[in-house]
């Protein structure tokens, strides 16, 4: 059986001519996607790298976190998982994963646009796994509105809140706790190199969210706290399906990047997995696009 560490061609690998449109309602469940996207279940193999390492990780349940955070575990990491209540049922799965690893899951559910509820988030993590020393950033909110006339105030501040303030709250409220050698991985897009006409407030979030890491990794590095991005391209995730592109998209999701195909999220695995790790101890404030080679700045 071939899987990612086979030597094989990246374009016929995971080859789609795209996808059926399946609207979802709400922030949508990976276990409804056809195909089933492959998170790593079956085939991330850990080789140690984080050891003993104690993560948080939003967006746990579904798509890009839930690969990191299969990832993590099989690395040797204890997580706490966040998702939306909603979510649940995607969410026990991955915890499942966690545990089969032989590693610690706590459940932490809610909404990251609550600030109170985002900054116990860090309290969740020292309680429970007795610190924290890794943070991935992963959950968004991204919803496509064709005119500008029809996006809402309530929309933008939602996905400014959801994509910025989250991941400021998270982080200020964690940096007292980050002990030197600590990491801390946000997740910007494509998007935010290439922002498209109907995700004006997502784009928006994206670019905000390299500026903000660019800054923070500058300001924390000297304590040994290393701050990093992962810019995904196009990746099969219930983010896409549920609003974040029009129905009428999906038959062409992935198709026009040089490689010709969206993702899987267990393409995105590795690289938080080497910005988490001590081995990329001199990387700080960069951006890891993982895009499918569209070029970036
Ligand atoms: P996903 O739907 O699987 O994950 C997004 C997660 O965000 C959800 O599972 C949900 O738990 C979380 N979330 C959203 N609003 C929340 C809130 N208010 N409170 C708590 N959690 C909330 O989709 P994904 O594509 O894996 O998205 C993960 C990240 O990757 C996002 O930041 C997204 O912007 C980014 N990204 C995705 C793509 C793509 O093509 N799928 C491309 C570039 C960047
Ligand atoms: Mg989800």
């Amino acid at each position: 059986m071939s899987d990612q560490y086979t030597f094989q061609n990246p374009v016929t690998q995971y080859r789609t001519e795209g996808f059926e449109p399946q609207p979802q309602e709400g922030p949508g469940l990976a276990s409804e996607l056809g195909p089933t996207p492959d998170h790593g279940e079956s085939t991330y193999r850990g080789t140690g790298r984080l050891a003993g390492r104690k993560a948080l990780v939003t967006g746990a349940d579904s798509g890009i976190g839930r690969a990191a955070t299969i990832a993590f575990a099989r690395e040797g990491a204890d997580v706490v998982l966040n998702y939306l209540p909603e979510e649940q049922q995607d969410a026990d799965q991955v915890a499942q994963l966690v545990r089969d690893a032989g590693r610690k899951a706590v459940l932490a559910p809610g909404d990251l646009t609550d600030e109170a509820f985002a900054r116990s988030l860090v309290r969740t993590a020292v309680d429970e796994l007795g610190g924290i020393d890794l943070i991935a950033n992963v959950a968004g909110k991204q919803q496509h509105v064709e005119d500008v006339a029809d996006l809402t105030s309530a929309q933008f501040e939602e996905t400014v809140r959801t994509n910025l303030n989250a991941l400021f709250w998270i982080v200020q409220e964690a940096v007292p706790h980050l002990p030197p050698g600590s990491t801390v991985v946000n997740t910007s897009s494509v998007q935010g190199y290439q922002p498209s006409p109907n995700l004006v407030d997502y784009a928006t979030t994206k670019s905000g969210i390299i500026a903000l890491s660019k800054a923070l990794a500058q300001q924390l590095a000297p304590k040994g706290i290393r701050v990093n991005v992962v810019a995904p391209g196009p990746v099969w995730t219930p983010l896409q399906v549920a609003g974040g592109q029009p129905d009428e998209a999906m038959p062409q999701f992935g198709q026009s990047t040089p490689i010709g195909r969206a993702a899987q999220p267990a393409e995105l695995a590795p690289a938080y997995v080497f910005l988490a790790s001590p081995e990329s101890s001199y990387v700080v404030g960069e951006v890891l696009n993982v895009n499918g080679g569209m070029p970036t700045p």
